[in-house]
């Protein structure tokens, strides 16, 4: 079996990877990359949302996969979320960003608002979650996120003037409808803070493939059932985070160059001790 923790550059051949670090999220993100060049990469489980795009970031090999599809193809339910994890570690990727767009459950996070949960539960019913359909293979998933990633994210927005949410709890719901109120309200209740469509399965399958995840939230929106909320729109949703994307786009930027460069948190490996039924790439 490959060597979890070490980038390889898995089918491409060669020594160094294409790419150690990805961002997965919308389109607006393309513009970060410098000397980017698509590569495309097949999977067992069929073809990613798009070719990923490579290229350099403060000298540093970043790929770049929209979750969606270029021309957003993929409605939540039905994005590759197996192909997406898989073929962006087989170009040697190990760390995830996730810009994503999510609503407010709570008052105190408004429109604007920058969240990094640390919690997520899934509410999701129809996607594939797992790579391990065979055997026992039982991966860690109580802290889903990765923590070293977390907080230099944290301490960057910081830095960069934001004052984020530096926790909270996703739920992520199958969608592509949004919530009742009665639902909203029932996920409030709990203490949940944010709610989107796409953190899962994206955050467990990253685990299962000894990634490291990292959600950056986006608030658009307050949620059906929180006082304020009146609902959520589509046209509502778009608006804000279009409104933010060149700030949102720049702190991705800033993250990548703040990471350290090699990992040192648990994630390399969450699989030891596994005895898995799948070569990873
Ligand atoms: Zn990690």
């Amino acid at each position: 079996m490959a060597d979890l923790a070490e980038p390889s550059r898995g089918g491409h051949g060669g020594s160094s990877p294409l790419a150690s670090i990805a961002v997965v999220g919308g389109s607006g993100f393309y513009e970060f990359l410098e000397d980017a060049e698509e590569v495309a990469v097949d999977t067992p489980f069929g073809a990613p949302s798009d070719p990923i795009t490579v290229g350099e970031v403060a000298g540093r090999r970043v790929a770049f996969l929209p979750r969606h599809g270029r021309d957003h193809r993929f409605p939540p339910h039905k994005i590759p979320y197996r192909a997406n994890l898989w073929a962006l570690r087989s170009i040697g990727v190990r760390r995830i960003l996730a810009p994503t767009a999510v609503g407010s459950l709570t008052h105190l996070y408004g429109p604007g608002t920058l969240a990094f949960p640390d919690q997520l539960v899934d509410r999701t019913r129809t996607r594939e979650q797992t790579y391990y359909d065979q055997g026992a293979c039982h991966v860690p998933f109580a802290d889903p996120y990765c923590p070293s990633v977390r907080s230099v994210a944290i301490a960057t927005a910081r830095e960069q003037g934001w004052v984020p949410a530096s926790s909270g709890t996703l739920v992520v719901i199958e969608g592509p409808r949004f919530s009742t109120r009665a639902e909203s309200r029932w996920y409030a209740g709990q203490g949940w803070t944010l709610i989107g469509m796409t953190g899962q399965p994206e955050a467990v399958l990253a685990r299962e493939l000894a990634l490291c995840y990292t959600a950056v939230a986006l608030v658009t929106d307050t949620d059906a059932g929180v006082e304020e909320g009146e609902g959520v729109t589509q046209d509502e949703v778009l608006r804000v985070f279009a409104g933010n994307l060149t700030r949102l786009r720049a702190l991705v930027v800033d993250i990548i160059k703040s990471l350290p460069a090699d990992r040192d948190c648990p994630c390399p490996h969450v699989l030891d001790g596994i005895d898995l039924p799948i070569t990873l790439p």
